[in-house]
């Protein structure tokens, strides 16, 4: 049978764009629709405009460091109105960038929404229906606020970038890293701000100690953290929102910012007519070649929910393209992936937690929180973090989490002496670079348990 395309591929975030070029590249004839912004989540309202707001957010903190450096600053104020202008037109830069690759690449795309008509023929919102050998899926997640009274009035991060104005005082409901982030971004900026997490601790799945240390940070650099905490209901007044909580206590804020998880994108785009597996969440059921119960349908990125990370779905997409382009089987691997949370003090981290850890085998915990020479100048107390978790039997590292200035950018290496199975002898083994706060992950002689 003849098709109007090898592959069609719907969502053009950071798996679909990729899956779409890759295949272009080998010589299929690909589509791709995209029904809001290419470049997804990640360029448009994720990863890339959130960076840019830990940016704007910091130099609240660097001017007040650099009195202690020497330095008079003089008056200064953040204008949101100038910053907004600013990130947009970054992004749409980057959006440029991103539908560029797919035309330089004789991808044909469409500015809509598309459904599934059957296994092989999607249906564009403009009407026009088009067939293809293969389809991918690859429209993403959103986030989700419960349903409580009020919650219509709540935000979440896809409207926290476009506010016209900087709120005064925020409300952010939610544990995670999103939330934390947003924390710490609009408490940089000079909004007083609220955290309200239902649980014990914020970050959970987080290494305990990671969670703790941040957790007090947070604190301490003015965030008002209620745990075990959660909203009753939210009305409207003149001058903002009454959020009554749990604890029967009152609050008045601005804006009410949910960061409470996010649902993968699979209603309503023809799975159920087509009987294409979905799980507890909503999520497409793949196998380990992101291939769903139907042969010819596949599905990558946050829409699976495996891990819900730009470079994860991006290599999915890349094993999609080698597995049914290139003869060459490849299942993404999703082991060891270092992560980072960015929040103030940064979090990078690979690997299993001590508490994981424990539960599989006897291991040592090489783990030190030192006040970094950064902060010592500029009169501040905050603490850092360096832990190894070690197989006692094997000597291989498990674990490996930051938190401090420049995790992230830590976390990316040690991750791949990790990633190759490294021992703790040969971190040992590495020359300290000296002066650095990284130098204390090859220079821990004794386990602290
Ligand atoms: C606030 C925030 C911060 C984040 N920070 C980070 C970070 O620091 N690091 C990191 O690695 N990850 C981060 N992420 C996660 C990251 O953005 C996602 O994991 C990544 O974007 C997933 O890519 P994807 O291709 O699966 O989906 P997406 O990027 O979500 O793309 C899906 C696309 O499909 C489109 N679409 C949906 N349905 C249809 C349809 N029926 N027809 C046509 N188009 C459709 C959507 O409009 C969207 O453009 C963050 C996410 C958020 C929300």
């Amino acid at each position: 049978m003849n098709y109007d395309f090898d592959l069609f591929v719907i969502g053009a975030g950071s798996g679909g764009v990729r899956a779409a070029r890759l295949s272009a590249q080998n010589g299929q004839k690909v589509a791709l629709a995209e029904e809001f912004r290419y470049g997804g989540t990640c360029v448009i309202r994720g990863c890339v405009p959130k960076k840019l707001m830990v940016y704007a957010s910091e130099f609240s903190e660097l001017f007040h460091d650099a009195n202690g450096y020497g330095w008079s600053i003089g008056e200064y104020s953040f204008s949101w109105e100038k910053f907004i202008v600013a990130k947009d037109k970054e992004i749409n830069r980057l959006e440029n960038i991103y539908s560029n690759i797919l035309t330089n690449n004789n991808v044909k795309h469409y500015n809509s929404r598309a459904t599934l008509k059957n296994y092989n023929t999607v249906e564009l919102s403009t009407g026009e229906v088009i067939t293809a050998k293969t389809i991918l899926i690859a429209t993403g997640g959103r986030p989700f606020i419960p349903n409580i009274p009020g919650s219509e009035y709540a935000i979440t991060s896809n409207e926290i970038f476009d506010l016209p104005t900087k709120p005064n005082n925020v409300l952010i409901v939610g544990g995670g890293y999103i939330a934390c982030e947003f924390a710490c971004i609009l408490n940089g900026l000079g909004v007083a701000t609220t955290q309200f997490y239902r649980g014990d601790q914020i970050l959970r799945g987080f290494d305990s100690e990671v969670q703790e240390l941040v957790s007090k940070e947070m604190q301490n650099k003015g965030i008002n953290l209620s745990l075990n905490n959660d909203v009753e209901s939210i009305s409207k007044v003149a001058d903002g929102y009454i959020v009554k909580d749990k604890l029967n206590n009152e609050i008045i804020v601005d804006q009410i910012l949910y960061a409470t998880g996010r649902v993968p994108n699979s209603e309503n785009i023809g799975l159920e007519g087509l009987d294409i597996k979905t799980g507890l969440k909503g999520e497409i059921i793949v196998d380990k070649y992101s291939k769903t119960n139907v042969e010819n349908i596949y599905a990558i990125g946050d829409v699976t929910n495996r891990v819900q990370l730009t470079p994860v779905a991006i290599v999915e997409a890349v094993a999609f393209v080698e597995t049914v382009y290139k003869s060459n089987p490849t299942m993404p691997d999703h082991e060891l992936i270092a992560t980072a949370v960015f929040t103030q003090p940064e979090i990078g981290t690979v690997g299993l937690t001590e508490e994981e850890a424990l539960k599989k085998c006897d291991i040592e915990i090489y783990s030190t929180t030192f006040r970094p020479m950064k902060v010592i100048l500029a009169g501040r107390n905050e603490r850092m973090l360096m832990k190894l978790i070690v197989s006692k039997e094997s000597r291989i590292i498990l674990g490996c989490h930051i938190v401090g200035h420049a995790a992230a950018e830590m976390i990316q290496l040690a991750g791949v002496a990790i990633k190759m199975g490294a021992t703790k002898e040969d971190f040992d083994k590495t020359m300290a670079i000296h002066p650095t706060a990284a130098e204390e992950l090859v220079t821990m002689n004794n386990p602290t348990r």
